[in-house]
């Protein structure tokens, strides 16, 4: 037997039994003729003790141990002279008689302690090293966890987890497809699915009626903090439902979720639902962050001709928002706000800024244009109070500018404290347009995806002004985070064809691309929709991190590559030969 309990468990009770444990090294500490070594497993620490004056060879062969050593003791408990309040095994250490070491460690290349001083890079080259840290494992338990809960919750509501290939044809999500070449059909190629969508439709057709599964989807896109090549998604389908159903079963999971993984409480209230044009108007975003107010205040008719400063005079848009008690910010510190909004990411022109002062005048970057009156229109228009500062952009584009206040009042957001981690602020955004316009593709693309039903009581404008018409879709929001997303379908082969039609396909392009969808169609499809959670973000949220890396075991660096793994790399010519690929020479 390794061990007879874990590091985690061993209390003051169990004091003057004899046990046996297995675990890493933490830390060895000399002092005096004592020798203390605390040993490490999944389950928490436990402090070994060697005394030189009563076994003076075991306790030479512990100081021969360095960290990570992997060892197996059998010692005796007993009451610890100094108790560490910190840990749960404080109370206790074990007197050491048998030491036996199952294999030693190279020195590691960072520490392995809660504060590490390895750099991003190393910690992910040895990634298995950084897994053993507490708070990364932490992470990986709360997302099981999660996932345990999801599986509990969808189990009761009659949803089947089926599992769906992963090596498929295209389904297209908005992203480039990882391509996977066959060498059974030299000259094709598999992809890699951007997400079940098209095969849990089929699920529906075929009458499984309700489906989930937590499930790997690979997008081939620039990534950031919140993405992956590769990622999780607990995707899901219903059917014979309207929207409502959608948003009624999934609102309880959630909640479900919070209280048994969070320990919140969401309430009995459903979560507030905002439509998309909504959402755009007062926070620029479709996934705004509801933590806090500071909303936009549309001021064209306030500052546009009703003074000479020629920048509003243009604007196709002017908007503020309001940040309590920062009028006193410096000169230096609003020269940072502006620099912020000039940053190329932001791309914003210049900023306006407004101090409500002690007196309740307004004083402005822009005062030589406008009359106090003016000023005192802006003021009321802002409800702004004496002590606030008034921050202004515009533009010659309503939506564009709109994204740059949304990220001015997100930083502000920041920095007043406001965006606190373990406050929860969820909402659905519901009525998203069908489709956008892509200046790059010169067509209309589906904001959501092509299979995505429109409202129907816009289908008549599918003929006259598609770009007009609305979508049954809704995204579920927390904390600014997009953590969920879907739609009601079209289950209709005749509507189907029209919107790959709009969306640019000719018939036979569509036919060749998802025949297999529209056929099924014509088989008896239900009316059917359904959604899917980001799951990585979701716990990187109930974690309150930034990044999805962390609650990810093997992540990809932001370049796409396992530094580990050493993935992404060539293969050899034989493998190329055999698939018939032919690499393109290099100039
Ligand atoms: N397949 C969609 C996505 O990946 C979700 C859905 O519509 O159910 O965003």
């Amino acid at each position: 037997m390794y061990r007879t309990h874990t590091c985690g468990e061993l209390r003051l009770s169990d004091a003057g039994k004899t046990v046996t444990l297995s675990g890493w090294v933490q830390r060895v500490r000399k002092m005096g003729g004592m020798t203390f070594i605390d040993l490490r497993d999944r389950y928490g620490i436990t402090q070994l003790v060697f005394n030189q004056e009563t076994d003076a060879n075991l306790c030479e062969q512990a100081n021969k141990i360095g960290r990570e050593y992997v060892l197996q003791v059998k010692g005796t408990v007993g009451e610890r002279f100094s108790k560490n309040d910190k840990m749960p095994t404080g109370d206790i250490e074990i007197t050491v008689s048998e030491l036996r070491v199952l294999n030693e460690a190279l020195t590691p290349p960072f520490t392995i302690e809660e504060n590490t001083d390895g750099g991003d890079e190393l910690r992910m080259k040895f990634r298995y090293l950084d897994l053993r840290r507490e708070t990364v494992r932490r992470n990986l338990e709360l997302r099981h966890k999660f996932c345990l809960e999801v599986r509990h919750f969808l189990d009761s509501k009659g949803f089947l987890e089926i599992e769906t290939p992963v090596l498929v044809g295209s389904t297209p999500e908005g992203a480039r497809d990882f391509i996977v070449p066959s060498r059974m059909n030299p000259g094709s190629f598999y992809a890699l699915p951007q997400s079940p969508q098209t095969l849990k439709q089929l699920l529906m057709v075929a009458g499984m009626d309700r489906y989930f599964q937590i499930v790997k989807c690979f997008r081939d896109e620039d990534l950031r903090a919140d993405r992956q090549p590769e990622f999780t998604q607990i995707d899901c389908e219903m059917s014979f439902v309207e929207q409502d159903d959608i948003i009624r079963v999934f609102e309880a999971l959630t909640k479900h979720l919070f209280k048994t993984v969070r320990g919140v409480d969401l309430g009995e209230e459903p979560f507030l639902r905002l439509s998309w044009e909504e959402c755009m108007r007062r926070f620029g975003s479709d996934k705004p962050d509801m933590r806090f107010g500071m909303e936009f205040v549309e001021l064209m008719d306030t500052l546009k001709g009703t003074g000479e400063f020629g920048v509003f005079n243009d604007a196709a848009y002017i908007g503020g928002i309001c940040a309590p008690n920062c009028a006193v910010y410096t000169r230096k510190q609003l020269d940072e706000l502006t620099n912020f909004v000039r940053s190329p990411q932001i791309g914003a022109k210049g900023l306006v800024y407004a101090r409500v002062q002690e007196d309740g005048t307004v004083k402005s970057s822009v005062d030589k244009f406008y009359s106090p009156e003016v000023l005192n229109t802006l003021k009321d228009k802002m409800q702004a109070a004496p002590g606030d500062l008034i921050l202004i952009l515009s533009g010659d584009d309503a939506n564009r500018t709109r994204k740059q206040l949304c990220e001015l009042r997100l930083l502000m957001g920041s920095r007043l404290g406001l965006r606190d981690k373990n406050k929860f602020s969820l909402l659905w955004v519901v009525d998203f347009p069908m489709f956008e316009w892509s200046d790059e593709q010169q067509r209309l693309m589906a904001m959501h995806h092509p299979f995505t039903a429109p409202k129907p009581e816009d289908i008549p404008l599918l003929d006259t002004d598609p770009a007009s018409v609305k979508a049954n879709a809704y995204d579920m929001v927390c904390n600014g985070v997009e953590v969920g997303g879907g739609s009601i379908r079209i289950h209709d082969a005749v509507l189907q064809a029209k919107i790959f039609d709009i969306l640019g396909f000719t018939p036979e392009q569509a036919q060749a691309q998802f025949g297999f969808l529209m056929n099924a169609f014509k088989y008896g499809a239900p009316p059917h929709g359904g959604l899917a959670y980001g799951l990585d973000r979701f716990v990187s949220l109930f974690a309150g991190l930034d990044s999805i890396r962390d609650v990810i075991a093997f992540p990809k660096n932001n370049a796409g590559r396992d530094v580990m793994l050493d993935a992404p790399a060539p293969v050899a010519q034989a493998q190329l030969d055999e698939l018939q690929i032919a690499l393109a020479k290099k100039d």
